[in-house]
């Protein structure tokens, strides 16, 4: 891979970006949209993963005309019919925290022994003017109250199968070697190595 391969990260979220940076192939630099000088939020008008991954994509490949890519991230628990899915980020009301979303999942599941869910984020990429979509998810189960303190969103209650550990009781590195988002940036990668420098 070629040196300053530069990609546009289509989102605003740091611990997302610190996330990617930590996964991401030294050779290839993220940017941020901030770091772009675009401070505003991308409207997410659409009603799946992949709807809204394009939408953010498609809005930073329009405004600046950068090879980009934008993930869209949905909690999909069993019991609640894939609830919160496309919305985990305002699952508890349009001004919501981290928090309230927890708690609304909490008391949705109650103390119902059954609590398999899935992380799952896609990706949309548009490199050289074409675009491509990638797929991670992570199976595990909603705890019954919260444990740790890193991390974000519904960290605290959400155990991959294989540890036990909750997402915020991981360090990055950790979280990394079974979250989503890096399997769906692991694939990312995979492809870019192909592209650059085949
Ligand atoms: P987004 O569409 O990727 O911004 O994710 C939507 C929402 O899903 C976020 O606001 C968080 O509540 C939640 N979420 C996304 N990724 C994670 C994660 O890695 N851990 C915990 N919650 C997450």
């Amino acid at each position: 891979m070629t040196n300053k391969t530069k990609l546009v990260f289509a989102s605003g979220n740091s611990h997302k970006l610190n996330e990617i940076k930590n996964i991401i192939d030294p050779k290839i630099t993220i940017v941020g949209m901030r770091e772009l000088g675009f401070q505003d939020e991308i409207d997410e008008y659409g009603v799946t993963l992949d709807e809204n991954a394009k939408i953010k994509s498609d809005f930073i490949k329009e405004r600046f005309n950068l090879n980009c890519f934008s993930d869209d991230t949905g909690l999909e628990i069993d019991l609640l019919n894939g609830r919160p899915g496309v919305y985990s980020a305002r699952y508890a009301g349009p001004d919501c925290s981290f928090d309230d979303n927890m708690n609304k999942v909490l008391a949705e599941l109650n103390e119902h022994e059954v609590r398999s869910a899935q992380f799952r984020t896609v990706i949309n990429l548009w490199w050289n003017e074409e675009n491509y979509s990638f797929e991670g998810r992570v199976n595990g189960h909603i705890t019954h109250t919260k444990h740790g303190e890193n991390g974000f969103g519904y960290d605290p209650i959400f155990m991959p199968d294989g540890s036990n550990l909750t997402f915020a009781q991981m360090s990055l590195d950790e979280k990394s070697k079974f979250s989503h988002r890096a399997r769906a940036i692991q694939k990312l990668v995979e492809f870019l190595n192909t592209k650059v420098n085949p």
